[in-house]
């Protein structure tokens, strides 16, 4: 049987899935017609999923009575789990493209902050000050966020010899990295961490989590590198823990507005590091893949991978 799938989202994306779809959904043995809007020849109530990233053109889920399970081609889902129109399944993307990038981008900026590759870049003196940084043994990072990212970001790290601390909201265990979750768990973290990375859901229970209390709590000096999303940090908060000296820098690339304003504190910031919300992006090929299996899976009845719990909010 051909099934029909409605791909709704901007045209940049369009441009690459396109041809990656296709060929996905081909290897998975999957007879599919994909259609880019609903018109005369399609109803919306013919469409049996909905390949998704948000877009002005769809933001009402109703006509699509038939659709068995909306599949998100972003890993951060809190534009849409508020929509009260989406009743499908939600699932949202967990891409080993995805995962790859961001530890490429933690990683890179987390040795420019441990090495203090900035002091020898940018020295117009030419200071001649042989102090070696300390060993990454000696170095802990902290990594807010245990999920596919953050734990993947962490078991590189690791692997580097940093301390790594995680913390998730659920109690977990992950070889060669200390776990914390709860409250507590949050504090004994910050109060460790001399880079803190977020790869938190914006979530409402997220929202502001790095409030001036909290940014109290790391050590004097410490690093921020933000490629969770920008509401997980207080922004006035921030700039006065920096300006304050008790921040050393903070690197960001996400934040409550995207593009970043042009006027906005941040860009001119010498603390601040903007980076355009490139820390990773869904990767045609490898996103391909997990939709067409996870179209595979729904038509053989199996559970669908990387399900939304609107509840929790990611
Ligand atoms: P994920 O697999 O859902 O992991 C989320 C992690 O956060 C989990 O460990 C989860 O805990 C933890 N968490 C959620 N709510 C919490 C709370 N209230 N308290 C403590 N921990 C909490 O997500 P992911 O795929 O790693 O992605 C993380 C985020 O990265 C995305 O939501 C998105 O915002 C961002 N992102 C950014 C870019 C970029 O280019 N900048 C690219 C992709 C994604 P449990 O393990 O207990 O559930």
């Amino acid at each position: 049987m051909t099934l029909t799938v409605l791909f709704a989202a901007r045209d940049v994306l369009w441009a690459r899935y396109s041809t990656a779809l296709p060929e996905a959904f081909r290897k998975a043995g999957l007879d599919i017609r994909l259609i880019r809007a609903c018109g005369p020849v399609c109803a919306p109530d013919q469409v049996d999923y909905i390949v998704y990233a948000p877009n002005p053109d769809l933001t009402d889920f109703s006509p699509y009575t038939n659709a068995r399970a909306v599949l998100c081609l972003w890993a951060g889902v809190e534009d849409i789990t508020p929509n009260k129109t989406l009743t499908q399944p939600l699932a949202r993307m967990v891409d080993t493209g995805l995962a790859e990038g961001m530890v490429e981008w933690v990683t890179g900026h987390v040795l420019r902050h441990h090495l203090g590759i900035d002091a020898h870049i940018v020295n117009p003196d030419h200071l001649w000050h042989p102090v070696a940084p300390p060993l990454a043994r000696n170095r802990t990072v902290g990594i807010l966020g245990l999920g596919e990212l953050g734990s993947a970001c962490a078991t590189a790290l690791a692997g580097l010899n940093f301390n790594v601390i995680g913390w998730s909201r659920n109690p977990k265990t992950q070889p060669g990295i200390i776990c914390r979750s709860g409250p507590d768990g949050l504090n004994a973290t910050l109060a460790l961490a001399e880079i803190l990375v977020l790869l938190l859901p914006l979530t409402p229970a997220t929202d502001n989590l790095l409030n001036a209390d909290r940014l109290a709590r790391l050590p004097k000096g410490a690093v921020i590198l933000n490629p969770g999303r920008g509401a997980l940090i207080e922004d006035t908060a921030l700039l006065e823990a920096l300006n304050s000296g008790h921040l050393a820098h903070a690197t960001l690339d996400v934040f409550r507005t995207e593009p970043l304003p042009p006027d906005h504190a941040f860009w001119a910031h010498p603390q601040i590091t903007v980076t355009p919300h490139i820390a990773s992006e869904t990767r045609a090929e490898t996103a391909s893949q997990v939709i067409a299996e996870n179209i595979r899976r729904a038509e053989a009845g199996a559970p669908l991978l990387h399900l939304v719990d609107r509840g929790a909010g990611y």
